[in-house]
């Protein structure tokens, strides 16, 4: 493999004619791309991408033709199958073909499916998992999406369903009640009906909760609030999807950890937010 000279030496595995790979692409920053992506994109024929890739990304496959195979908002999409079956032709056609979806390929991205169809078809695949907007978008924000002191759990849950409504088969009662932190993706059209059925469900209208758009690109935003000021401070910000929102106390963790804030000269503005009282490494 030729086009790998610019990866460290490792036995890089070929992209062959007529194979598919499904690959994450992160959550936005380019940097967040696996190794195993950078050499997709450098042998790809074509590289088929969702709505969510950062478009920079694209640029690091020069000889490839770029396919945007984007639908955004959870509307119910009869594309999804003509997306499976055009992998599938431009497989059998002897491309190598690069699937590019933003974050993690399994993660509420449909990847399951398009894996499935290829296998259906025949056409033989890789797949090369990508941080997911969930984890590395809070991480970005400087939310720890575990911490020994607030969560032993965490739940990823989707706000949409394929109809574009919020899961009828999520028991928001049983979230709010088995997970100390909940994280929600494509949860913007409907955090007002969440934020109802968790405080319904006995959390507290205190809970912090944050709201990270475009995570790990230039134009981030983060908004701190509560489940109970969410709506307003949602609509008062006039934030946009995408964005990940996670509910919990380990959002009271980004007082300490906005290093991007602190990296731009800000001073922490706490240093010990859940109220600890001790070394963080201690027992
Ligand atoms: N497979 C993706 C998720 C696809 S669903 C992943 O693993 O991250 C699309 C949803 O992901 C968006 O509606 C939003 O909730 C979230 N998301 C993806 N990228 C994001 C980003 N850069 N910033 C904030 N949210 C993002």
């Amino acid at each position: 493999m030729t086009e790998s000279s610019t990866l460290p030496a490792h036995d890089w595995p070929t992209l062959h004619p007529g194979w598919v790979w499904l690959c994450g692409a992160g959550p936005g920053d380019p940097g967040l791309l696996t190794l195993h992506a950078l050499n997709a994109l450098r042998q790809a024929d074509v590289v088929v991408y969702d709505a969510l890739v950062e478009p920079a990304i694209l640029d690091w496959a020069p000889q490839a033709r770029h396919v945007y195979a984007g639908k955004r908002g959870g509307k119910p999409s009869a594309l999804q199958r003509d997306i499976s079956l055009q992998l599938v032709d431009m497989a059998r056609q002897g491309q190598r073909v690069l699937r590019l979806k933003g974050g993690d390929p399994f993660v509420f991205g449909r990847g399951g499916e398009e894996a499935q169809t290829l296998v259906q078809h025949g056409i033989p695949i890789r797949i090369i998992p990508g941080i997911s907007a969930g984890i590395g978008g809070l991480a970005y924000a400087g939310i720890p999406v575990t911490h020994r002191d607030v969560n032993q759990s965490v739940t990823f849950v989707t706000g949409h369903d394929q109809s574009g409504n919020t899961p009828q088969s999520l028991d928001w009662a049983a979230i709010s009640k088995g997970s100390q932190v909940i994280v929600i993706y494509m949860g913007m059209k409907h955090i007002a009906q969440i934020a109802g059925a968790l405080i319904a469900a006995g959390r507290p209208l205190s809970e912090p909760m944050a709201v990270v758009t475009t995570a790990t690109t230039a134009t981030q935003s983060v908004l701190e609030t509560t489940l109970g000021a969410c709506v307003a401070d949602i609509d008062a910000a006039r934030l946009e999807p995408p964005a990940i929102i996670c509910i919990g106390r380990s959002v009271l963790m980004r007082q300490t950890l906005d290093w991007q804030a602190m990296a731009a000269g800000a001073a922490p503005r706490h240093l010990d937010p859940l109220g600890r009282g001790r070394p963080a490494e201690s027992a």
